[in-house]
């Protein structure tokens, strides 16, 4: 009898009690000896006024068996209302999200038929911070946030993935043409991981081509790594093309904690009716099995799913005349993956774990922080003004400069429009001015907190509404801020 394994089970909302009664009952015919503290989250939760969708005692069951199962729950829009998902991975340090998108051809309609392939999506930085401002009449923003040991941890993570999956290639999907800081830190700790592992391959794609070549060679790709709004895209796109979003998993992982889910949502439409896909979810519970070193129960459940797909035991997301033999209920699908227990597939690959680490995410370590010699250089101050042209707007801001700061441009929506902008250039309300130390950039540390509080005590006396003020620094003698469009 293996070791009885407590983990948190949430059964969510829509499908997501369906899903999970009909994955518990393979689990449990299975043997897989897990004692399950059920707790509720979502929608209920969220109708009780706790924006965070989320109970404390919850907390404590997460805190005390550091692993959920957990099956979609419905995210209220609007509403000062948080994504629970989001709350979850990022209160729970849970910084990779891992999703094996496969194809079963012939025996799932698809039109990949070699398709495997791993994505590892950052899941606690990005544009996911949810760090939005209005900042004007005209304009809201949203920070992207990229942090050096958060890349870092998560490209080790997909190294180690290959490495311990024997899978032979990590490529990373970047837009560091574009965002040459963000984007351009992530490409930079990819390719200083990738050279202490010689024996996997690695590459690099632009991630809209990168999300082109997926969506039309998935053969070419095996493990992709990738930040988080990216991976969250490619997933879904690489999950439907493989058959069905319903036949995905997906493992969050921390140092401390991890959570299984489907990657699909609640399918509300078709709540209640008994017709969903469990797979997703029991893809998950297979995934979350071999985290927990239950290997040897993970490839019995495993095959016998690929036996039922191969099989023609399909539900309806997935059944297709001509392939299909019979289709079936969420309930009847689980009966049939029990009635093969101890069976293998006799055409798809076999599967077989081996007692795999119990915390993969532990045995990713960061390198020691170094800290970058830093001089401030500079100041960029945002503000919100509607009085007329860009000439107009310098005309106002010049005489503000002051003795130690040279004002560098000026720049609408990031596009530069002072000195020689465009006049087809269209204009809103949200202006950026950039002012240098007056020695020169390069000569650094010419530039005060105090200069800065200067200048913008000029502005409130001079009336003008500054909404934003970002340092620029330099960090080891480079610039660690962009140049505006057309500078
Ligand atoms: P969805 O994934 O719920 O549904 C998309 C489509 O796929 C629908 O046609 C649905 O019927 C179908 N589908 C999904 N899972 C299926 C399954 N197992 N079997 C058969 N068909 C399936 O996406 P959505 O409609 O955009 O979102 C619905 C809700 O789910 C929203 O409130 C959203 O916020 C939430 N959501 C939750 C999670 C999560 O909890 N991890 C993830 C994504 C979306």
């Amino acid at each position: 009898m293996s070791e009885i394994i407590p983990i948190t089970v949430a059964r969510g909302d829509g499908i997501g009690p369906e899903i999970m009664d009909a994955v518990l009952f393979v689990l449990n015919e299975a043997g897989a000896g897990l004692e399950y503290d059920h707790i509720e989250i979502g929608e209920s939760v969220y109708r009780r006024g706790v924006p965070s969708g989320i109970d404390t005692s919850a907390w404590d069951s997460l805190r005390r068996t550091q692993v959920i199962l957990k099956a979609p729950i419905t995210t209220p829009q609007g509403g000062g209302f948080k994504s629970l998902n989001v709350t979850l991975r990022t209160a729970l340090g849970l910084f990779a999200n891992v999703r094996p998108c496969v194809s079963y051809h012939p025996y799932i309609k698809t039109r990949h038929h070699n398709m495997d392939v791993v994505i590892v999506r950052e899941n606690e930085e990005d544009l996911y911070t949810g760090i939005e401002h209005r900042q004007t009449d005209d304009v809201v923003q949203s920070i992207k946030l990229i942090s050096r040991p958060g890349s870092e941890r998560i490209i080790r993570y997909a190294f180690e993935y290959a490495r311990i999956n024997h899978r032979r290639k990590v490529t990373a999907f970047v837009k560091d043409n574009i965002m040459k800081l963000t984007d351009g830190l992530f490409h930079r700790v990819f390719d200083e991981v990738a050279a202490e592992y010689p024996e996997i391959q690695s590459d690099h794609l632009i991630v809209d081509i990168g999300a082109a070549r997926l969506a039309d060679t998935p053969e070419n790709f095996d493990v992709i790594v990738t930040l988080n709004l990216y991976g969250d895209i490619i997933s879904d796109i690489a999950a439907q093309i493989a058959g069905s979003v319903g036949l995905a998993g997906s493992s969050n992982i921390g140092d401390h904690c991890a959570m299984f889910e489907a990657i699909h949502g609640s399918a509300p439409t078709i709540a209640g009716q008994g017709i969903a896909n469990p797979s997703g979810l029991l893809a998950a519970a297979i995934m979350m099995l071999v985290h927990l070193g239950k290997g040897d129960v993970a490839t019995v459940v495993h095959n016998a799913w690929l036996r039922t797909l191969e099989d023609g035991t399909h539900t309806a997301d997935i059944f297709s005349r001509g392939i299909s033999r019979q289709r079936v209920t969420t309930m009847a699908f689980a009966e049939a993956v029990v009635a093969r227990l101890g069976e293998r597939p006799q055409n798809l690959e076999p599967v077989g774990y081996a007692k795999a680490p119990r915390t993969v995410g532990s045995g990713v370590t960061i390198a020691p922080f170094k800290p970058a010699h830093k001089d401030l250089v500079g100041v960029d101050v945002f503000v919100h003004w509607r009085g007329g042209s860009p000439e107009a707007f310098h005309r106002l801001i010049e005489p503000l400069t002051g003795e130690r700061l040279v004002l560098d441009m000026i720049s609408n929506r990031g596009t530069k429009v002072w000195p020689g902008g465009h006049d087809e250039t269209y204009c809103t309300d949200h202006w950026r001015v950039r002012f240098l130390g007056r020695g020169g950039e390069i000569q650094g540390n010419l530039v005060t907190h105090r200069d800065i509080i200067d200048l913008l005590e000029r502005f409130q006396q001079a009336g003008i509404d500054f909404i934003e003020v970002m340092n620029l620094c330099n960090f080891d003698g480079k610039a660690g801020f962009s140049a505006a469009q057309g500078q």
